[in-house]
């Protein structure tokens, strides 16, 4: 089997080897989670074959699983991975600032919160409960790999400002399985979701699968909003300060085309699409600022826009001065 380690979404290959004093004196190769002190707890896994070396033990790359003369695992180093239908995983997660962790599958549906409220779903939940309007909570599928050993970090003495588990553990091939964090996170993200492809540990969060195909997701993906009209967006715009029309709509456009760019290029993709919106609701502006200032709804401006570039659209792109005068003239009944 493969060995990963996996740090709050990030993945390194193989996992640190530490030396282990025994109390006979003798010093042997261990994978280690959690830490050691007052309400915390070190686990260690032993690890037999490792090459001998003068210098650290290093990392374990490729390991079976064994077991212990009394019964307990134990990970026998291997030179090659040997069977790519599971592998083993070393789980250092945090946890948020007086918070905790845990680790679970893939979400699966969704429940009501309100005490006595029987609302419950399979798929992506809703923002509110349909039955109360009370909020929802996510399930998560039990956690799907084999546990070999379970250790505990905290903070505070004794562990009394929080604390969570460090797990090692078998898991299968094609199976999401996700870290989640409590307490204070300061903006990082409260869960990652990760998959053993049979090479590769692949790593996401919610976000990054929901606009990407880097984890398979665990139920459809929801409908694009298509159903949103430029009235829609100009209903919302009514609302604000600019108000209707705002002569600085095409400006404003420009801009944010200029900062959706910025986002692009940091890669970072819901900044992006909240550029998008950016760019949408202007662009919805512009027109209602251009139809306004010549007398026109915003309804009388698709339809001449329509009757122009159906024209410019038949077979040659015809540019005939004429012929759209008249067109748009038509659908204007004048
Ligand atoms: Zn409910």
């Amino acid at each position: 089997m493969q060995v990963f380690t996996v740090i709050d979404g990030r993945v390194e290959c193989g996992a640190l080897l530490h030396s282990h004093t025994l109390s006979n004196g003798m010093v042997i190769p261990v994978i280690a989670v959690g830490e050691e002190g007052r309400g915390r707890k070190q686990a260690m896994i032993p690890v037999a074959n490792v090459p001998r070396s003068d210098d650290a033990p290093g990392r374990l790359l490729y390991a079976d699983l064994g077991s212990t003369k009394s019964g307990g695992p134990k990970l026998i180093a291997r030179q090659e991975p040997g069977g790519d239908t599971e592998a083993i995983v070393v789980f250092r997660t945090g946890i948020g600032y007086r918070g905790g962790n845990s680790h679970t599958g893939d979400r699966a549906g969704w429940a009501c919160r309100r005490w006595g409220c029987k609302a419950e779903g399979d798929g992506q939940y809703p923002a509110t409960c349909p039955d109360c309007g009370h909020d929802v909570t996510i399930r998560f599928a039990p956690f799907p790999g084999r546990i070999l050993a379970t250790g505990i970090i905290a903070q505070g003495n004794a562990g009394r400002m929080g604390s969570g588990e460090q797990i090692v553990a078998v898991v299968p091939r094609g199976v999401v399985f996700r870290t989640g964090y409590s307490g204070r996170l300061y903006g990082r993200p409260a869960a990652h979701y990760y998959l053993f492809d049979g090479e590769q540990l692949l790593a996401a969060t919610w976000e990054e699968r929901m606009a990407t195909d880097i984890l398979p997701l665990p139920y459809a993906r929801p409908e694009p909003v298509n159903d949103v009209t430029i009235a829609d967006i100009l209903a919302l715009a009514a609302k604000l300060p600019a108000g209707l029309p705002d002569t600085g709509a095409i400006d404003k456009l420009q801009h944010e085309r200029g900062e959706l760019q910025a986002a692009l290029t940091t890669g970072d993709m819901p900044g992006a699409f909240t550029e998008v919106a950016d760019v949408a609701y202007y662009a919805a502006k512009a027109i209602h600022e251009a139809a306004n200032a010549a007398g026109l709804t915003v309804e009388q401006a698709l339809a001449v826009c329509a009757a122009k570039y159906g024209l410019r659209a038949q077979p040659g792109n015809p540019k005939d001065d004429a012929a759209e005068r008249a067109a748009v003239l038509a659908v204007l009944g004048e």
